[in-house]
C-alpha cells in the first residue's frame, strides 16, 4: 500500500530535529526507516510530518568510556556486528546486532531506531536490557539518561517523549570470565524471534557470581527473568542445575499467540532456549 501523504524535512543536527518535532504534533523521526516505513505503508502509522535524522553527523560511533562503551544511536546493525571494540568488550551485543534480519536490513537499521521502536520481538532491546544499558535522550529541556529497566513501557511504547531524540546507548564492559549467549528461535534467517533469550553468566573461582537473563517476545516489552537469575546465582558452576533454573523461565512472562506460535508454545520454548543459553554462556 502507499503511505498517507506527509511533509518531510531533513534535520542537520539533533537540536534541529528536536525543534522540528516541536513544530508538528504528530511528527515522527526517520532513521533507517525499516520499521517506520513498513508501518506507514500499512497505514498503521500516519504521521503528517517526517523528520529525517538519517544523515545527522556524529551519531555513528562506538567509543570506550572507562568502565563502559557508548554507542551512537545512528550506528547501523551491520557496522556494530563487526565492530572490534564491541566484540572485545561487549560481544553479546555485537553478536545480537548480527542476528537482526538479513544483510540488507542490517545495513539500514540503526540501533537507536530498534530501541525507540519498542517492539518486544526485536533482538537488540533484549540484549541491552540484559546488559543493564542506559539510554541518552535529548529533548527541549536538555539531556537525560534512562536505564533500560524503566525505558520499555509496552508494545511500541517507550519512555521517549514526542519531542525527544535518543542519541546514544551506554553499556558496561563485560567483566573478565563472563560467558554470554543469545538464542534466537525463528523459522527463516530474516524473521523476528518467535522467542529469543540473552544470557550473561559471571564466573569466579568455579562459582556463578551473577547471572542475567533476558527474554525476547515473551511479553509486551523485553523482559528480565528474575526467577532464573536467582536460581543461578551463587551456585558452583559445575553443579548448578541449568535445567532446574530454566524451568523458571515462564514465570512472569505473558507472550501473545500469533500465526507463528501459541502463547503456550512460547512458554515451553522459553525453558528450552534458556537452558541452551545458560549452557552456552557457561561453556564460553
Ligand atoms: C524484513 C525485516 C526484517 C527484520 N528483522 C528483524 C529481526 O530479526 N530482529 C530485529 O530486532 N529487528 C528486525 N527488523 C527491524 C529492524 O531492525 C528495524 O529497522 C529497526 O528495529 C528500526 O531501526 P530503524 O533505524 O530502521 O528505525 P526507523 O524505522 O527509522 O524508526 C523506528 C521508530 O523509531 C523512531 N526513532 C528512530 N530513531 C530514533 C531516535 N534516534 N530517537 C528517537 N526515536 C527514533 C522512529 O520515529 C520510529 O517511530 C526487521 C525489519 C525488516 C524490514
Amino acid at each position: 500500500m502507499i503511505p498517507a501523504a506527509f511533509d518531510y524535512e531533513r534535520a542537520e543536527s539533533v537540536e534541529q530535529a528536536v525543534d522540528l518535532l516541536g513544530k508538528h504534533e504528530d511528527a515522527k523521526l526517520l532513521a533507517g526507516g525499516h520499521s517506520l516505513l513498513p508501518l506507514m505503508r500499512l497505514r498503521l502509522a500516519r504521521p503528517s510530518f517526517i523528520v529525517d535524522i538519517d544523515r545527522v553527523a556524529g551519531l555513528e560511533y562506538v567509543k570506550e568510556t572507562g568502565a563502559g562503551l557508548e554507542i551512537g544511536a545512528l550506528s547501523r546493525m551491520a557496522v556494530l556486528a563487526r565492530d572490534e571494540t564491541l566484540w572485545k568488550h561487549c560481544p553479546l551485543l555485537a553478536h545480537v546486532c548480527g542476528q537482526v534480519g538479513d544483510p540488507q536490513v542490517r545495513h539500514r537499521a540503526t540501533i537507536g531506531g530498534s530501541v525507540a521502536h519498542g517492539d518486544p520481538a526485536s533482538d537488540p532491546p533484549t540484549a541491552l536490557l540484559t546488559l543493564d544499558a542506559e539510554f541518552v535522550i535529548r529533548g527541549p529541556s536538555g539531556e537525560r539518561t534512562v536505564p533500560a529497566s524503566t525505558f520499555f513501557k509496552s508494545v511500541f511504547e517507550t519512555d521517549l517523549g514526542q519531542q525527544e531524540v535518543l542519541t546514544a546507548i551506554r553499556v558496561p564492559k563485560l567483566a573478565a570470565g563472563t560467558g554470554w549467549s543469545y538464542q534466537k528461535f525463528h523459522r527463516r534467517a530474516i524473521d523476528w524471534a518467535i522467542v529469543g533469550v540473552a544470557a550473561l553468566v559471571e564466573r569466579s573461582n568455579g562459582h556463578v557470581g551473577r547471572a542475567a537473563v533476558g527474554l525476547t517476545n515473551m511479553g509486551s516489552t523485553p523482559l528480565r527473568s528474575g526467577p532464573v537469575e536467582a536460581a543461578m546465582a551463587g551456585g558452583e558452576a559445575s553443579s548448578v542445575s541449568l535445567r532446574a533454573a530454566a524451568e523458571h523461565a515462564p514465570e512472569g512472562a505473558s507472550p501473545v499467540s500469533d500465526t507463528n506460535a501459541s502463547s503456550e508454545y512460547r512458554l515451553e520454548l522459553s525453558k528450552v532456549l534458556v537452558r541452551r543459553a545458560l549452557e552456552e554462556a557457561l561453556a564460553r
